[in-house]
């Protein structure tokens, strides 16, 4: 008998109305880790009603204060680091050192945000009128929704929850099914820590049902999704009907260029690490490699030879390199892609099938295809599994259009040791992030993460704008000199 999770709202676990509950599975073993409530449109509403309360109580407190309750969870997720990473590696399968990097980076941002409780900085600027001051002020929204992915189960909930809450927001919050347990061990960190009942409800079921819920509720005044394109675009669409403001982080389609006058072997390193971390489920993950003609035979040779050493298995022991893709739907999409791949006439050089490293869960080979033309649904379309495709391009000018050929735009790369290859890569790619001599992944929480075209709608998430996503901006006159002033009027004389 595993134990059952209930839904969390007014700072109480509750029985969800509906009586179902779903199970949470390790994608390595197929064991059962956790029976997880279904909730219900009543629920939902409940946990807005309980958000509301919250609201009005956290957004009196000042910021810094809010700040407070932050330091202590970044405290507590600290001491709880380890055992955090162990159940993240048993509820997802990414390897043990990638699930500490995923704690780490919500201890990161949690503390980062904390900081911002004592800045919030709005602006102070002239007016165009004599004795009149004017400045802008952050303000809480009110309730947000926040509906996040599996594949960073507490780094991305977290990029999410701690902004919105040192801005003083109250939070109705639906994780990934496949990663509920974190979600739980999060809520738990932050009523230890001190948040105050109602400022955080979860609500937990299938996407398809409380996913949508939370988004058409009336009262929720914000969304902050992370998943795909097509949800993404639904979540919009439907935002729009009750103007509720939406902030979207989507897919991605992440190219590294590899040019000739590359330190081929750090190439190579980062490569196999954008390509294959996270068995290739990240929005970051490299899906294609850009290769100068001049040394593309000599990369491939010397990167397959390195994905062959690559091993898989269960990302508890300290040997495995690619732990299990996250479940079985994502599996067989894996599967179908590599079909196309090969009917559409790229060439598959390694991989390409499911594989068994002893266990009964969802393993697939780290796959490489060569020969791929940007026409082809493999070179267009995010696949989310281990799959790297490899363009060969004559100059820097092919390689960046070839980057910008695909309707995503969030993380890309250059390999080159000329300044000026760097910096043209820098201004033409479009991205929302550029590495130079670095792997697609590596995001820190004080930069902005996000992307253009298909991966987001604008808004970005860390540094200083994750404040903004979760504020409202107002503008302030103060007018001292005792007698009507008319903007446009008087100051025009
Ligand atoms: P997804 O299917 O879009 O799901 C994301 C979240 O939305 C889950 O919590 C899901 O619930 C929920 N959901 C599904 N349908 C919904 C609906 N109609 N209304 C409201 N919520 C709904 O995406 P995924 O497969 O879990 O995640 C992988 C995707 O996320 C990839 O495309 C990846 O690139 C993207 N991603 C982007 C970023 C970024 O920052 N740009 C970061 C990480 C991942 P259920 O789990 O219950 O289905």
């Amino acid at each position: 008998m595993v134990q059952e999770y209930k839904l969390f709202i007014g700072g109480e676990f509750k029985d969800s109305s509906t009586g179902e509950t779903f199970e949470d599975i390790n994608p390595a073993t197929l064991e059962s880790l956790a029976a997880i409530q279904v909730a219900g449109t009543e629920d939902v509403d409940r946990a807005v009603e309980a958000a509301e309360a919250g609201f009005r109580l956290w957004s009196e407190i000042p910021a810094a204060k809010r700040a407070e309750v932050l330091f202590k969870a970044a405290r507590i997720l600290q001491e709880r680091k380890e055992e955090l990473a162990v159940l993240m590696t048993k509820e997802m399968g990414k390897v043990l050192p990638e699930t500490r990097g995923d704690v780490q980076e919500a201890i990161d941002i949690t503390n980062y945000a904390a900081g911002e409780g004592r800045r919030m900085l709005g602006e102070t600027t002239t007016s165009e009128l004599k004795e009149k001051f004017c400045m802008t002020v952050l303000r809480p929204i009110g309730v947000v929704g926040l509906i996040t992915p599996w594949n960073f189960p507490i780094a991305i909930p977290s990029w999410k929850i701690m902004p919105a809450l040192v801005a003083g927001n109250a939070i109705v919050f639906k994780p990934a099914s496949d990663t509920p347990l974190l979600a739980f061990k999060l809520i738990e960190v932050l009523s230890e820590a001190g948040l105050p009942p109602g400022v955080i409800n979860l609500v937990t079921g299938p996407g398809g049902t409380v996913g949508k819920a939370v988004v058409r509720h009336p009262r929720i005044k914000a969304i902050s999704f992370t998943g795909s394109l097509d949800t993404g675009k639904w979540v919009m669409e439907e935002c729009s009907k009750t103007m509720k403001r939406v902030s979207l982080e989507l897919g991605g389609k992440n190219p590294v260029i590899v040019m000739d006058d590359a330190d081929l072997e750090l190439a190579l390193e980062g490569v196999l690490w954008g390509a294959f971390g996270t068995t290739g489920q990240r929005c970051t993950a490299t899906s294609r490699l850009i290769l100068h003609e001049m040394i593309k035979d000599e990369f491939i040779k010397r990167l397959l030879a390195k994905v062959k050493s690559l091993r898989i298995g269960d990302g508890l022991l300290p040997e495995t390199d690619i732990g299990p893709v996250i479940n079985k739907a994502q599996l067989e999409k894996t599967e179908r892609y590599v079909k196309i791949g090969k009917e559409e006439g790229a060439t598959l050089l390694y991989g390409g099938n499911r594989t068994d490293p002893g266990l009964p869960g969802y393993f697939f080979e780290p796959t490489l295809f060569t020969d791929v033309r940007p026409d082809m649904r493999i070179a267009q379309e995010e696949i989310f599994g281990p799959v790297l495709g490899i363009f060969t391009v004559s100059d820097l000018e092919e390689a960046i259009e070839l980057a910008n050929s695909t309707k995503y735009g969030l993380s890309s790369a250059i390999y080159t040791r000329s300044v000026g290859n760097a910096f043209r890569a820098i201004e033409k790619i479009e991205a929302g992030i550029t590495y130079v001599n670095a792997p697609t992944i590596g995001a820190e929480v004080h930069l902005p993460f996000g992307g253009v075209k298909g991966t987001g709608n604008g808004f970005r998430e860390a540094g200083t704008e994750a404040i903004k996503e979760f504020s409202e901006v107002k503008a302030v006159y103060i007018d001292y000199s005792g007698r009507l002033q008319k903007a446009q009027i008087d100051s025009a004389e």
